[in-house]
């Protein structure tokens, strides 16, 4: 039997194939982060020496953030699991080695719950139904639970004693939103949602500061390795206590209110999700921050205009989604000229392209590179990057 097979064979995941969500299941830890090493470095070696992947010490069930998919199989059967990858066919599963295992109990109870409260789960080819998805967010340092109930319709019968019942299970629950979503979308949120109990969102801590996250804003899914790469994009930064900061694509503005808390001078993030956004501002207040300004918008529209006024920064960290940046904020970044930028990457591909643009177009050059490994199992890969114009040592 190849070594490989042996792996999945003895493994935790029966789902392994079906599922396709763990794409490096068939590796060893120490060979999934040697193969991870090899892709940045393939992409990335030609700008600067890739530094050895930081990988976790238990690289299990470090997921914060928990999606379940329902359906009902023809013989009545309920079943929540995730998609298979490309398709919309719902792979059962009650546990997984990624996800935190609070999470995945609270997902496997709403399941058992739904018969005896006479919910349905919701069909996507009739449109009719209840309950579509679960979405269970934790703060692992807090230990605060949110639950996301997405129904197809906004009628939720005996919803009292539902939430009742559930929390009694699990009081760790400290919030339950309703979303609505009757959209033929494959996104997993809609755009209402009530509050059934709690605040309807939940706190967390990193890097000691604390943070608001709602159901619709980004926040890192794996804490544990998240503040090894805030710690690192802030290390890069070099704060000296007088410089003006940009936070780009900040989602709740987590990097710029860690280096605000670590002396830099003054911070701005710039965001499109208008949810996002607010937890942003309630975050900076709540770390009694006041040297930090939100706004909401497209990145690369901010830059444009930041880039004709005066006043400038002298960092820019940029942490864009898989799609990478784009020119109009690229070619802005070159126009401001701040003296480090802090390209923080979830996609080493988009990253490459990023890189090429800003080493062919401008002084920059690329000093220092990171890979950090956020998605064990996966085959994605995070990576920070340091570019300071050419002649500078730092
Ligand atoms: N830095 C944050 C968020 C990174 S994820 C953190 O570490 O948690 C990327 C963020 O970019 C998301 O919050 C997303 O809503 C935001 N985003 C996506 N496209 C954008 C755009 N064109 N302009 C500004 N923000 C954008």
């Amino acid at each position: 039997m190849s070594k490989s097979k042996a792996n999945i064979q003895n493994g935790s995941c029966p789902v392994y194939k079906k599922c396709g969500g763990c794409q490096l299941q068939n590796m060893t830890y120490p060979e999934q982060l040697a193969f991870k090493q090899k892709k940045v470095e393939r992409l990335l070696k030609k700008y600067c020496a890739v530094k050895p992947i930081i990988g976790m010490e238990n690289p299990y069930h470090y997921r914060n953030k928990v999606q379940a998919a329902f359906y009902t199989d023809r013989r009545g059967k309920i079943i929540s699991g995730v998609y298979q990858s490309g398709t919309h066919h719902v792979v059962g599963i009650d546990s997984c080695q990624t996800e935190d295992e609070t999470a995945d109990r609270i997902i496997v109870a709403v399941r058992k719950l739904l018969p005896s409260f006479k919910l349905s789960t919701y069909n996507e080819d009739t449109g009719k139904g209840f309950l579509r998805h679960i979405l269970v967010k934790r703060g692992f340092a807090t230990n605060q639970v949110m639950l996301v109930l997405v129904t197809g319709t906004p009628v939720f019968p005996s919803k009292n004693n539902f939430v009742k019942a559930i929390v009694k299970q699990f009081p760790e629950i400290t919030t339950i939103v309703q979303n609505i979503n009757n959209q033929s979308t494959n996104l997993v949120l809609g755009n209402n949602q009530k509050v059934l109990y709690g605040k309807g969102y939940i706190e967390d801590i990193l890097c000691g500061c604390k943070f608001r996250i709602s159901p619709k804003s980004f926040y890192q899914i794996n804490p544990v390795q998240t503040e090894v790469l805030y710690n690192t994009a802030i290390d890069y930064a070099d704060l000296r206590g007088s410089e003006t900061v940009l936070d780009a694509y900040c989602g709740i503005g987590t990097i710029g209110i860690v280096a605000a808390s670590r002396g830099a001078g003054s911070v701005i993030g710039v965001e499109l999700n208008p949810d996002a956004v607010r937890d942003a501002i309630v975050n900076a207040k709540t770390n009694e921050l006041k040297n930090i300004r939100f706004f909401r918008g497209d990145a690369g529209e901010f830059m444009q205009e930041a880039s004709q006024e005066s006043e400038k920064p002298d960092i820019v960290f940029m942490d864009p989604p898989r799609a990478g940046s784009d020119e109009k904020f690229l070619s802005s970044l070159i126009k401001m000229s701040p003296e480090r930028v802090v390209y923080i990457s979830c996609n080493p591909e988009t990253l490459a392209r990023d890189l090429d643009f800003l080493t062919k177009h401008s002084k920059y050059s690329v000093k220092k590179i990171q890979p950090v490994d956020m998605f064990p199992h996966t085959s994605h890969v995070e990576t920070v990057v340091l570019m300071s114009k050419v002649n500078t040592t730092k």
